[in-house]
């Protein structure tokens, strides 16, 4: 049992009472090199390019030298894993370096991802894999570039150390490159901070750690209170709503959404065995450990948050003063808020600006099923509508741009069932507030043309196990303006070939 004001620096694991964060040094790794960063991220850190390719800079970001005021630490978060109770977690393998305040005066934390041990490394050796660090580092500014809020990741950087993951990657626990990912979020907060100290029955912590957090994160809501602790229940309730109706639609997955990877500002956090659903599959995942079960399918997304959510809101009780009216109200403002995200932006990728009437949702619901029926390419299908709502009449045969979009052969009542749903969603445009012209364009301002598809990565991270990280950094590039056309690029906006049809996101 240990507190976090320990001059020295213990990463003995250890349960951790009283406290939130405990210090920690990174571990030293032999040979960082910088792979690739965010131009973005490090603008708005106000850091130009010379100074992040400086030595200097890749020895902070690979955790091997401290800038002057840096006091690393780990947090302490407890969790649900799988829908169970697990304990306390911890960050086992992220060490926050330190908060940076940037020009514009906004303050972001700096995480490195695979920096080393902790106090709550628990068994495993606190070291990212190249492959996962990849995923990470592109699919944190893929989402970011989308809209969707998210953690964003500064820079990559291999460390010349080899990592051994207890698990099969295509079936071959070799070692593998390690790398670390610098991550950067206002803070790295979760649901589980504060079910960690609910568990334990620490009150006394939940509070400073809610005050601290109103303070700090919310504080246009006002002086703590009861009140002010339920209207920020409230508050993570709709963002988790509004985040998850954005993953739903642009087909994201996130694959492992316990309580302990669900930021309390309603960011998307922690790239571990996410995916992208390639043909609006409702029951895909790509997490391989929840194949079983599914629990965190594309489909069940929106049912894991409300779940998220009310533990969450359990955690919070003892401010709410038991009141449990106040967690069922946000419940109930997560399921009203998902609902009226949902219907937005699934109307926006049809070019209408709200489904009015019981046919409109009629209409979605038609199209869902229809997609989810045969293999279609979420994606592509979605593009592809903007260049039919523009003909000048109801489509009367199945548009190439939709046909194009099966994975394989469909039969000849799907054809027909397409053309049906296609006709009454051109007419139903006749009757939207925009010419057709207009409405493409802003169909084309929501329907990405590029998303970080799982064989992308897979691409990108075989050439960096060959030592050419090219395709590292066209990935980026390319994901940076994932709404315009790029001509020359249109590889990375075609379907997924047939060798990446059962390859599942990668975990850990
Ligand atoms: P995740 O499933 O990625 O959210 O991780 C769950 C917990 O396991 C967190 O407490 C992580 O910090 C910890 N963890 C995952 N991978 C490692 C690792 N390689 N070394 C230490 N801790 C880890
Ligand atoms: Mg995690
Ligand atoms: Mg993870």
């Amino acid at each position: 049992e240990s507190t976090p004001g320990d001059p020295l620096i213990d990463r003995r694991p250890r349960q951790v009472h009283g406290a939130l964060w405990s210090k920690v040094e990174p571990t030293p790794v032999p040979a960082p090199r910088l792979i690739a960063w965010s131009p973005e991220v490090a603008q708005q850190l106000g850091l130009d390019e010379a100074t992040l390719r400086s030595p200097e800079a890749v020895q902070v970001l690979a955790g091997n030298a401290l800038w002057p005021g840096m006091v690393p630490y780990a947090a302490n978060y407890g969790g649900h894993q799988f829908g169970n109770w697990a304990g306390q977690l911890g960050d086992g393998r992220a060490i926050v370096l330190g908060e940076l305040v940037a020009p514009d005066g906004a303050r972001y934390e700096l995480q490195l991802k695979g920096a080393g041990p902790t106090p709550y490394s628990r068994r495993a050796d606190g070291r990212a894999v190249l492959r996962s660090s990849i995923r990470e580092f592109l699919c944190s500014e893929a989402m970011h570039h989308l809209g969707v809020p998210t953690t964003r990741a500064l820079s990559l950087v291999a460390t010349g150390d080899s990592v051994i993951r207890d698990m099969f990657y295509d079936g071959n626990p070799e070692p593998e490159p390690g790398a670390i990912v610098c991550r950067v979020a206002p803070t790295f907060l979760r649901f589980g901070n504060f079910e960690l100290c609910s568990s334990r029955g620490d009150v006394a912590l939940l509070k400073q750690l809610a005050d601290f957090t109103l303070t700090h994160f919310f504080s246009e809501l006002g002086k703590p209170s009861k009140e002010t602790y339920a209207a920020f229940f409230h508050e993570v309730a709709r963002r988790t709503a509004k985040l998850i109706a954005h993953w739903q639609a642009v087909g994201f997955v996130h694959g492992v959404m316990n309580t302990d990877n669900m930021s309390i500002l309603g960011l998307t956090l922690d790239y571990g065995p996410y995916g992208w659903t390639d043909d609006f599959n409702p029951g895909w995942t790509p997490n391989t450990t929840d194949a079983e079960q599914r629990r965190y399918r594309f489909g069940n997304q929106p049912t894991i948050g409300l779940w998220n959510v009310q533990c969450l809101g359990v955690a919070l009780l003892p401010l709410f003063e038991d009141d449990e009216n106040l967690l069922t109200a946000g419940l109930l403002e997560y399921q009203r808020t998902f609902e009226e995200e949902a219907t937005r932006r699934f109307a926006a990728k049809l070019g209408l600006s709200s489904l009015r009437s019981e046919e409109d949702l009629a209409l979605v619901n038609n199209g869902f099923a229809w997609l989810a029926a045969q293999e279609t390419d979420m994606t592509r299908f979605f593009r592809g509508l903007s260049s039919v709502v523009t003909a000048e009449t109801a489509p009367t045969g199945l548009p190439p741009v939709v046909r194009e979009t099966f994975y394989g052969e469909v039969p000849e009542a799907h054809v027909a069932k397409g053309i049906e749903w296609l006709q009454a969603w051109w007419h139903r445009t006749r009757r939207a507030e925009a010419p057709p012209a207009e409405l493409a364009q802003r169909m084309n301002a929501v329907n990405p043309k590029y998303v970080l598809r799982n064989w992308l990565a897979q691409e990108a991270i075989d050439a960096a196990h060959a030592g050419d990280d090219s395709g590292v950094l066209a990935l980026l590039d390319v994901m940076r303006r994932p709404f315009d056309e790029q001509p020359g690029r249109e590889k990375y906006a075609q379907k997924r070939p047939d060798w990446a049809r059962f390859k599942a996101g990668c975990s850990a």
